[in-house]
């Protein structure tokens, strides 16, 4: 007789547990909430997880919601209403006897229009994690596009404050991944002597940081399979060009590329050196130091320029479409006919 009470009681146990799961699933990032509708007894990991499906929810089905209540100690409580007053009303709270945040108590029908002015859920850090990825493919994509891409994906118009913030955001969160791929350059080199220790690395740290921090000054990589490429194989051509690096790190990053035989560049050897964009003079004299350090390193080298340079410089005096297309003719003749031609 015991037993089979135990039995019944068992029993009542799991088919309720079941009943319970069936009823109250748990609502986060799986959840698809274009067509989602708000229940009692919907479960949330937490608060916060809460207040982000009610974002995402009013966000994607164009309902501009605001919380009117929120008591963080009264088992953490949350009102939400529709700021356009009409019927739709939703009460959250922490259930301590099951562990977890659910729905007490909901009327999700709304007898107001779609919004595409304004949504309060809508905030630029929230965008921003959206489109973090397009903004690593594209740095600088312009807030004309932004705010397009908003219209376009969420069905709101925001002006160009919003996107110039959520361009902010995005800005800090990449920076912030940057500089931890930078503290990680020591352990990399290191793994990568132990590969290939031939290969030249030269990492020089910043001597006048008064902490003793280990700040990275200047980088000179190259691989030693490059380098034997290019000494076997190659015609003895050296291309030296410096860009400025456009982030927060500053610097400038100068490369060594070769030709190979299909006229392709091969690249050598490249640096990540200090340096001022804002510094013209530099920039200036930095142009006669490549030629000074070339004198110096390769005496007998035949010193050839760049031809966009040439033609920058060229161009100040001798003016006009005309002379542009000679001038690009004469450059790109390959023998000497050709040339004298042009
Ligand atoms: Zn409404």
């Amino acid at each position: 007789m015991m037993l089979r009470h135990l039995l019944v009681q068992i029993k009542g146990f799991f088919g309720d547990k079941s009943r319970l799961r069936k009823r109250d699933p748990l609502i986060g990032d799986n959840t698809d909430f274009k067509c989602f509708e708000w229940v009692i007894g919907q479960r949330f990991t937490s608060r916060q997880s809460f207040k982000n499906v009610v974002a995402k929810y009013g966000i994607l089905q164009g309902s501009n919601i605001t919380i009117t209540s929120s008591n963080n100690h009264r088992k953490q409580n949350i009102i939400m209403k529709c700021v356009s007053r009409c019927k739709f009303y939703l009460y959250g709270g922490w259930d301590s006897r099951r562990v977890v945040y659910v729905v007490k108590s909901v009327d999700g029908e709304h007898n107001c229009s779609r919004n595409m002015k304004k949504n309060r859920q809508m905030k630029s850090r929230w965008v921003a994690d959206q489109f973090l990825e397009v903004f690593k493919v594209r740095p600088h994509w312009q807030a004309k596009e932004i705010m397009a891409t908003i219209k376009k994906t969420f069905s709101v118009l925001v002006n160009k404050d919003f996107a110039y913030r959520v361009m902010y955001h995005t800005h800090r969160m990449l920076h912030g991944s940057m500089l931890e791929h930078y503290t990680k350059l020591g352990s990399n080199i290191e793994a990568l002597k132990h590969i290939n220790p031939q290969s030249l690395v030269k990492l020089v740290n910043n001597p006048t940081r008064v902490d003793n921090a280990n700040v990275s000054q200047r980088l000179h990589m190259c691989f030693e399979g490059l380098k034997h490429g290019w000494l076997e194989g190659y015609r003895k051509v050296i291309c030296i060009d410096a860009c400025f690096l456009k982030t927060f790190l500053g610097g400038q990053l100068l490369s060594a590329i070769g030709r190979d035989h299909n006229d392709q560049m091969y690249p050598i050897s490249w640096a990540v050196v200090e340096g001022d964009e804002n510094d013209l003079v530099i920039k200036s004299y930095e142009h006669q130091a490549i030629l000074n350090g070339v004198d110096k390193v390769f005496p007998k080298a035949e010193h050839r320029h760049c031809a966009r340079h040439i033609y920058a410089h060229w161009h100040k005096s001798f003016k006009g479409e005309e002379l542009k297309l000679l001038f690009w003719k004469a450059i790109k003749a390959y023998n000497k006919a050709d040339f004298e031609d042009a």
